[in-house]
């Protein structure tokens, strides 16, 4: 079994503890969901899930990403200026820095900002629960 079949039966499992039928379209936009590397907002989500199973609504799509999310199986993504967007909730934690002329989303991790979040909230008193981390970025001239 690949990882994106794993994540596909998480997925699937999810949308039934909630209650939902599995159609062969629900079932279309939970692969897409799994295979999707990148940040997909749920129009774009939609146009991939009918090229694979014509059939779904855009507002099936709606209601099925939130009872996902609900079910903490999907993390949506809602940054500045920008429809929401959907990853599946099995990536390591990373955070995001989102092109501001192209719309483009890149996947970052650092160790010495993780480190550096947990010591300033320590020195207030603080432990991290959870945290995200946006950088809103352009590339540097002469960059491509
Ligand atoms: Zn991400």
């Amino acid at each position: 079994m690949t990882a994106t079949d794993q994540r596909t039966d998480r997925l699937k499992k999810a949308l039934r503890d909630a209650g939902i039928r599995i159609t062969r379209q629900r079932a279309a936009l939970l692969d897409v969901l799994a295979d999707a590397e990148d940040h997909p907002d749920a129009v774009e989500l939609h146009r991939r899930a009918v090229a694979r199973m014509p059939g779904i609504s855009l507002s099936t799509v709606y209601r099925t990403l939130t009872a996902l999310e609900e079910q903490g199986v999907i993390h949506r993504h809602q940054f500045e200026g920008d429809a929401a967007r959907f990853e599946h909730a099995e990536t390591e934690h990373h955070d995001h820095m989102i092109d501001v002329e192209s719309g483009e989303v890149i996947e970052f991790c650092s160790d010495r900002i993780e480190h550096l979040q947990k010591q300033i909230a320590a020195e207030l008193g603080y432990e991290i629960v959870h945290h995200r981390m946006e950088l809103y970025v352009r590339k540097k001239a002469g960059e491509g």
